[in-house]
């Protein structure tokens, strides 16, 4: 009975439980004023009209579909977790935009977020994933690497290749919203089930508190680790709170398959190495992550996940597949191009800095990786990538050998 109710007290349920608990102590106890008045009823005493946010000058996807109208609906609302809009909303109204990528302006702070704010998350959600109706269409999910095509890079132009997605833990706050005990536990269900990890999947844990500065540094400029808590996105979503606190990095020894745990997301899981082998970096990818999800699940666990919306991550740009395939790719002649970007949208591909997204591009070498996360499953999305940068190399050649390049037809995005 006694092992019974510890494996109880130690799963998924106890964290919905606790988390009940928490939400009608707070609304009944904790927020009451000496005369009585909640913070939410306060609030309440002026209109949504007077705390509508001035987003004049933003040009991030939250800020084009908020409305006085459903600022008003949604103002007073709150999920289980006494997560509110305001709290989803507040990155994007204070940071109007980005100086390299269109942001999203918007993070949940729980699962519950996507449905009790809704009538925001999912006009941003077609915004931000070309269209994808969150309302009426699946996602579809796809982790056989071995269909996928072509998928060796021409070594010369591709430095290294980089598969990552996310992955959270149900039941449990995400970044911006988590307690320091959510957070704490996020990191323990993780790090246990990844003991479970065998063969040249095999690794440890470094937790970031028990770093060197020095060794912390070495690991983000090798592009293995996070960044410090350095962008606004990140710290305005208040997703940097108590950091390094249950903040850290698990990788195997070769350092080819490595998962961050309580950065912008619960988990993300990445597989990466020198070179243009992208196939080969998919396909430790789906096995690794589906390994990781068997072990989570064995204690009891399980990703947050349905239908609509695929995996279900802190950022509304990574729902669905979480996916991120991408290289780094030196293209010191189309780049200088004016037909550069064009090309890009075209092939729903999008440009980073190699430092990150937060690092300018600089020099002749980008990130290259796919734009949509969404209505599309992980093996759609390398093969797009893996065509893109195909394309874009040939070009690259083309440009080289001082012959003309074409923008290719836009692609088609979703096949209804
Ligand atoms: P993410 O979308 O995974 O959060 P970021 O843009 O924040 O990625 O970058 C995180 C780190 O991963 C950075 O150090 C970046 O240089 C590194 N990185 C991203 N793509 C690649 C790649 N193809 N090869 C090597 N490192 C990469
Ligand atoms: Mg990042």
């Amino acid at each position: 009975m006694a092992s019974s109710f510890t494996r109880m007290m130690s799963g998924r349920n106890t964290a919905v439980v606790l988390a009940s608990i928490g939400a009608s102590t707070l609304a009944s106890g904790y927020l009451m004023t000496d005369s009585g008045v909640t913070a939410q009823e306060r609030m309440k005493m002026y209109p949504p009209s007077a705390d509508f946010p001035d987003l004049r000058k933003h040009n991030n996807c939250m800020a084009a579909a908020l409305t006085p109208g459903i600022y008003g609906r949604l103002r007073d609302k709150m999920t289980p977790n006494n997560w509110t809009l305001d709290q989803c909303i507040q990155t994007g109204v204070d940071n109007p935009g980005h100086p390299f990528i269109k942001t999203v302006g918007m993070v949940a702070g729980d699962e519950e977020s996507y449905e009790v704010f809704a009538e925001l998350f999912d006009p941003v959600i077609k915004d931000r994933h070309n269209g994808y109706d969150p309302r009426t269409m699946k996602h579809p999910t796809d982790l056989d690497a071995s269909k996928i095509t072509n998928g060796t890079f021409d070594d010369r132009y591709v430095l290294s290749s980089r598969v990552r997605t996310g992955r959270s833990i149900r039941g449990l706050s995400l970044p911006p919203a988590c307690s320091r005990s959510e957070r704490r536990e996020v990191e323990r269900v993780t790090v246990m089930a990844l003991a479970g990890l065998k063969g040249d999947l095999a690794g440890r844990y470094y937790s970031l508190s028990s770093m060197t500065e020095q060794e912390q540094q070495r690991l983000i400029d090798d592009h293995f680790l996070f960044d410090k808590p350095v962008s606004p996105l990140l710290t305005c979503a208040g997703m940097a709170r108590d950091w390094p606190d249950a903040r850290g990095i698990w990788h195997n020894n070769e350092k080819t398959f490595l998962i961050w745990v309580n950065e912008e997301d619960h988990t993300r899981v990445i597989s990466m190495e020198k070179g243009g082998n992208m196939k080969r970096v998919f396909e430790r990818f789906c096995k690794g992550l589906k390994e990781v999800e068997r072990l989570i699940q064995e204690r009891g666990w399980e990703f947050m996940w349905n239908e609509r919306l695929g995996y279900i991550l802190t950022c509304p740009s990574n729902l669905g597949t979480g996916l991120r395939a991408g290289v780094h790719v030196r293209l010191p002649n189309l780049s200088k191009d004016s037909r550069f970007s064009k090309i890009l949208d075209n092939l729903r591909l999008q440009k980073r800095g190699t430092g990150g997204v937060d690092t300018a591009a600089t020099g002749d070498t980008f990130d290259i990786s796919n734009l949509d996360r969404l209505g599309k499953s992980e093996v759609e999305l390398v093969q797009l990538v893996v065509d893109g940068v195909n394309y874009l190399i040939e070009c690259e050649k083309r440009l080289e050998r001082g012959q003309d390049i074409k923008v290719p037809a836009p692609l088609v995005q979703f096949r209804r």
